[in-house]
């Protein structure tokens, strides 16, 4: 996709503070944290989003990387992981990634 700005992320047209990065995903801080430690998890392929037929190969990956995220961040108090999914959800790029926040007390609300 070639006006897709995480596509470019992933093949390091545009910049980006990475945090991991292995032949399947991308992990880089997003440009607008919502709490101290706010990294993306962007598998390099581009599928728009969770329900876009995601290859299991790459969601075990991503879940690798969300590991390697925490583990690079020092998350050992927890953190948590979100993929918004549509407009509706508040997804704003339409390149399938999951959020990892954390580095603060996130309370139990999930909204
Ligand atoms: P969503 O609203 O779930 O689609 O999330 C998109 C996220 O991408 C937002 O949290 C943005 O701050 C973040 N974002 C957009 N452009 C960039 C960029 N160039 N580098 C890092 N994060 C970005
Ligand atoms: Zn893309």
């Amino acid at each position: 996709m070639s006006d897709c700005i995480f596509c470019k992320i992933a093949n390091h047209e545009i910049p980006s503070t990475v945090v991991y990065e292995d032949d399947v995903v991308i992990a880089f801080d997003d440009l607008n944290p919502q709490a101290p430690v706010h990294t993306l998890v962007v598998p390099k392929a581009h599928y728009e989003n969770i329900v876009d037929g995601v290859p299991a190969e790459t969601l075990a990956a991503m879940a690798n990387a969300v590991a390697e995220v925490a583990r690079a961040k020092g998350l050992d108090q927890g953190f948590r992981v979100i993929t918004n999914t549509g407009a509706a959800a508040g997804q704003t790029v339409m390149h399938l990634h999951w959020h990892v926040l954390g580095g603060r007390d996130l309370g139990e609300g999930l909204v």
